[in-house]
């Protein structure tokens, strides 16, 4: 069997000890005689697995006691409208949301919300083709908002915050998806956090929702029940069949980071990995980055070839090479690696030297 080193922004890597312990479990779990996909989500045995994972990931995250772990369907993308349903409510009609523009994912959410808030852009990077976060001095927030929006890992971009943002009362809200459990965050500095589980969490089928309790209960009526999060909560994740086999995985990917010495020790390692890429990529006019210095993402990271007429060739050989899914995003062109908590640092290691071989080769 060859393992290939997956640089996917997601559906990504999974840790392979995970990947084996599900295959070992696949026939059989833990003498149950079913796969876990084949249990009642009511059982006793699917209870324990989603117990325990809620709970390995509130100790992960020291997520504080009146925040609920919701465990949802329908991605990140399904929250862009599900965020609003969920809090507009809160304040008279038609309420006004504030959105950080930081790039492509922004964009998705500040479009969706649209349908049912009036939307305040109030800080956007867009001039600098989303190179950067702009400076929490700049952004003209809404005094009464009912909530401000941030992504604090734009995947596609590559920008990262490595603050958390002050904005008062007003509760903050964040799309978490491709950095979550990568580094140490104080939940309680956040109101909502929520994220697609196919980037460091698990398997594509999975959202998770972290949300202060006294948020809930404000839903439109329009609002499905599946979405509405008191429902979900008062429901423990078992409103309509969840994501079984996803939230397995997750549990299993929970455990492993555990072993792994926990968030605080992963994200150690992840600075590793990038800064060996980055500095790297820094090293030579070869390659480039374009994005702030201060704002540079730990777990994507785009780059260009001085020369893009060699793309082509540098994403054939690096194949050859066993290392898979560099092409950049279409929005941006270049390359990507995300390199996120399942991607050891001897993958990092070989891109770089590849990076080195193939500048030798062309340069
Ligand atoms: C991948 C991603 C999404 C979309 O997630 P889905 O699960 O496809 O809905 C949204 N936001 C960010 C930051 C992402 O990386």
């Amino acid at each position: 069997m060859t393992r290939i080193y997956n640089f996917a922004p997601g559906p990504a890597a999974l840790p392979q000890e995970v990947l084996t312990q599900a295959a070992a479990e696949m026939l059989d779990w833990h003498g149950s005689g079913l796969s876990v996909m084949e249990m009642s989500h009511r059982g006793r045995e699917f209870m324990s697995i989603l117990e325990t994972a809620q709970r390995d990931l509130r100790e992960l995250l020291a997520v504080p006691g009146d925040y609920r772990i919701l465990f949802m369907q329908g991605g990140a993308i399904a929250q862009n409208a599900i965020v609003p349903m969920n809090l507009v409510g809160r304040k008279p009609q038609p309420a006004t949301v504030d959105f950080i523009n930081t790039g492509q994912w922004s964009i998705k959410s500040i479009a969706e919300a649209r349908k049912y808030a009036t939307v305040n852009v109030a800080a956007s990077s867009e001039a600098s083709k989303f190179s950067s976060i702009p400076p929490r001095e700049t952004w003209r927030l809404t005094p009464d908002a009912a909530y401000v929006h941030v992504c604090t890992n734009e995947t596609i971009g590559g920008v990262e915050y490595h603050f958390v943002p002050d904005v008062g009362d007003v509760p903050l809200v964040a799309d978490m998806s491709s950095h979550i459990l990568s580094r140490v965050i104080d939940v309680s500095k956040y109101d909502v956090i929520y994220g697609g589980a196919q980037k460091n969490i698990g398997p594509a089928g999975l959202t998770m929702v972290i949300v202060r309790e006294d948020l809930l209960g404000h839903a439109l009526s329009i609002c499905p029940s599946a979405f509405d999060w008191k429902v979900v909560a008062e429901n423990e994740s078992m409103y309509n069949t969840p994501p079984t086999y996803s939230i397995y995985i997750a549990g299993l990917v929970f455990q492993w980071l555990k072993r792994q010495g926990g968030v605080a020790a992963i994200e150690q390692r992840n600075i590793a990995k990038a800064s060996l890429l980055y500095d790297y990529l820094d090293s030579t006019d070869f390659y480039g980055n374009p994005v702030a210095k201060d704002c540079r993402s730990r777990m994507n990271v785009p780059f260009s070839l001085h020369d893009a007429s060699l793309n082509d060739t540098f994403l054939a050989g690096a194949k050859e090479h066993g290392l898979l899914q560099l092409k950049g995003h279409k929005s941006v062109g270049g390359m990507r690696a995300s390199i996120y908590n399942a991607m050891p640092i001897e993958g990092v290691r070989a891109l770089v030297d590849y990076l080195k071989e193939f500048e030798k080769q062309n340069g």
